[in-house]
């Protein structure tokens, strides 16, 4: 079994800014703050964006936990309706493909926090594909939520976990690092627009401009040549099934 963690923001959709937009209205709402502090978002976790953006108003992101994020849950959908957020090339049909192949689970890797990665993969249609994952609720580095992702695919997937068949895809240096930390295979894609961020100095397994080459990712994920060698990698799969029996 491969199994494949997908971060979100930046990697399957962008959500054009509606995740900062809730954050920004539920501040004002609870504590009138006028304009909200500037914090690097990209590869990062909710939990540890929200510390940081209610230590700069002097105030305590715990004390506060459970109020802010029903607020934020609750806005969260009509900002994503409100702002030019769009699916990623490709990713539709790349999840398609992924989910066709019954050697392939997939999970989410992301930063947002549980609630929201489902209201964000709501409102694009795509949550269907996914199984299991790690989220950005309590932890504030990455790695701690690599963790919680891999441990969630080993517990859902029981015996069919394969650790040498992981893999991990994301669009920020964080993800390539949070997917070593885990022993994880990397694809990284350059669709996120984190700033001065070279992947290709993280080195990643495989690099993409974006994810719209569907045959080229299975090749390099799952180990197939759509074009040529339908023969061998179905013949593969029934091998692989009978190991499984
Ligand atoms: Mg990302």
């Amino acid at each position: 079994m491969i199994t494949i963690l997908f971060d979100i923001d930046g990697t399957l959709v962008r959500s054009g800014g509606a995740g900062m937009l809730a954050i920004e209205h539920v501040m004002k709402q609870m504590f009138g703050v006028r304009e909200i502090g500037k914090v690097e978002v990209h590869g990062r976790t909710d939990n540890g964006i929200l510390e940081e953006l209610f230590e700069l108003e002097s105030l305590s992101f715990d004390e506060h936990r459970s109020e802010f994020n029903e607020r934020y849950w609750s806005k969260l959908p009509e900002t994503l309706g409100r702002c030019p957020g769009t699916l990623l090339p490709g990713v539709k049909e790349l999840l398609a493909a992924l989910q066709r192949d019954e050697n392939v689970a997939m999970g989410i890797l992301t930063g947002n926090s549980k609630r929201a990665a489902e209201i964000k993969l709501q409102h694009f249609e795509i949550d269907e594909y996914f199984e299991f994952g790690g989220y950005g609720d309590i932890h504030t580095n990455r790695n701690d939520v690599a963790a919680m992702a891999r441990s969630s695919a080993e517990h859902c997937l029981a015996q069919a976990f394969e650790p040498e068949h992981l893999w991990v895809v994301g669009d920020t240096v964080n993800d390539i690092a949070c997917a070593r930390s885990i022993a994880s295979k990397v694809v990284a894609v350059e669709t996120g627009g984190g700033l001065n961020e070279k992947l290709s100095d993280a080195q990643p397994d495989v690099l993409f401009p974006t994810l719209a080459d569907t045959a080229a990712f299975l090749e390099a994920v799952v180990g197939k040549t759509t074009s040529t060698s339908m023969e061998t990698a179905s013949t593969r799969t029934k091998d692989h099934n009978k190991r499984m029996r």
